[in-house]
């Protein structure tokens, strides 16, 4: 089918099946089993899971839409044509999905990936502890081999999303007298077990979006050890990658994009003023808007020319570091700027003296503390671009 025709199919197939409330400003679509949806979002989210567009480029033998990346591109213009807000930013389609598509078994395959394609099934990842961050290989929740499961105990923390999960993929120590990077599997579990408990941690923003999480003899199936016994560390790394990926805007994406609507530049002219021509009226300040700018679009042509230049369509290698790396300092400076453009309108937290953006821009800079943290610290990702992209020695 050419090119042309594909996108009247997707258009036609989308004012058919995105309802008007999956259109546009609005929550989240919910996904996994916990969280409340309505039917009418449900609906939606089980149509494009079903029809393989959740995960448009995947193999259609695991649920995806096997499509081009042109056709991809494609569809990825007409949700946004239509400002369709997509049902799968978990870690499902991000993380999981495409480390069991490299690492796990046809029967693995078969059994998860329905779940993670049609968002039935809510992921959280079990890697960081109290003792084991950017050191990560210090883990030690321990797995113990008892025959068709492994018996884990242990501590997890930050684990985002845990509330609203249904499985965890999860590193854990299975051999405790090697070398650390040599004892750690890689495996699944399901999280309504009794072993399993967890305990929300409230962020300064105000909300719990991550969790401890407790293991007192919690069970993993033996068949959901992913990759092999002891060699967990290189599955674990890769589902980094992709996880670096979404951060750094390389991953599939798709339909509305998050994050405020007015740019720096409206921000700086309305709280800051404009001269005689219109411009922002302190030249300091139009400066760094500038270059903010310039900063930001640059970004967008590096991300959408490594997409072109990705001719094996996988998520990159080690390089995604740089990625991340930019992309989050990017985000970090971005709200900090905003809420400084802002003033003290840029510093409320509630009450009527502000308006609805400037709360959000107050949130937004508390939030974005974060991103240079989660999946790993910026210096953790310096650290990897300097040993393993440039090679420099330790
Ligand atoms: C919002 C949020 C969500 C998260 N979600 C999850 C999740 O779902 N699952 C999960 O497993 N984890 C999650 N994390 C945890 C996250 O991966 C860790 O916070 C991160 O890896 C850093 O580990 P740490 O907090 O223990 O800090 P530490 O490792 O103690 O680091 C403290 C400081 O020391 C620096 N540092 C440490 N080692 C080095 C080094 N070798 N060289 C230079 N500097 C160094 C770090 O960069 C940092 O500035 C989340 C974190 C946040 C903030």
């Amino acid at each position: 089918m050419g090119l042309e025709s594909f996108r009247e199919e997707v258009r036609s197939w989308l004012q058919t099946h995105c309802p008007a409330a999956a259109r546009g400003p609005g929550e989240a679509i919910p996904i996994g089993s916990i969280r409340p949806i309505d039917a009418e979002l449900l609906a939606w989210r089980h149509a494009l899971g079903n029809k393989g567009w959740s995960v448009p480029t995947w193999p259609r033998a695991y649920g995806g839409g096997g499509l081009s990346r042109a056709e991809n591109q494609v569809l990825q213009d007409e949700l946004r044509a239509i400002d369709a807000r997509m049902p799968m930013p978990g870690m499902g389609t991000s993380m999981i999905g495409p480390t069991l598509l490299e690492y796990g078994t046809e029967e693995q395959k078969l059994r998860h990936m329905p779940g993670i394609v049609l968002g039935d099934v809510a992921w959280c990842q079990g890697y960081s502890e109290p003792g084991a961050g950017s050191d990560l290989a210090s883990l030690r929740t321990q797995a113990v081999d008892k025959g068709d499961v492994f018996e884990i105990n242990g501590q997890k923390i930050w684990t985002s999303g845990a509330q609203f999960a249904d499985w965890m993929f999860a590193l854990v120590r299975t051999d405790p007298n090697v070398p650390k990077h040599e004892g750690i599997s890689f495996v699944l579990l399901d999280m309504h077990q009794p072993g399993v408990a967890i305990k929300p941690i409230r962020l300064i923003a105000g909300s719990s979006p991550f969790c401890e999480t407790f293991f007192d003899n919690a069970q993993a199936r033996k068949d959901d050890l992913i990759g092999q016994l002891n060699r967990g560390w290189a599955v674990g790394k890769r589902l980094l990658q992709h996880e670096r990926s979404g951060q750094g805007g390389l991953g599939e994406g798709g339909g509305r994009p998050l994050g405020p609507a007015t740019t720096l530049a409206d921000v700086a002219q309305r709280y800051v003023g404009v001269d005689a021509s219109g411009r922002i009226a302190d030249p300091e300040t139009r400066e760094r808007v500038t270059r903010f700018a310039m900063n930001t679009r640059s970004f967008k042509l590096t991300q959408q020319r490594a997409r072109e230049e990705n001719t094996s369509g996988k998520t990159m290698g080690e390089a995604i570091s740089i990625f991340k790396l930019y992309g989050a300092t990017l985000t970090r400076d971005g709200a900090d700027f905003r809420t400084q453009l802002m003033g003290s309108q840029g510093h409320g937290w509630e009450g009527e003296g502000f308006a609805t953006e400037e709360l959000d821009a107050t949130r937004a800079y508390l939030q974005t503390r974060a991103v240079t943290i989660y999946g790993g610290t910026n210096e953790v990702q310096r650290n990897i671009i300097a040993k393993r992209v440039l090679g420099l020695p330790d």
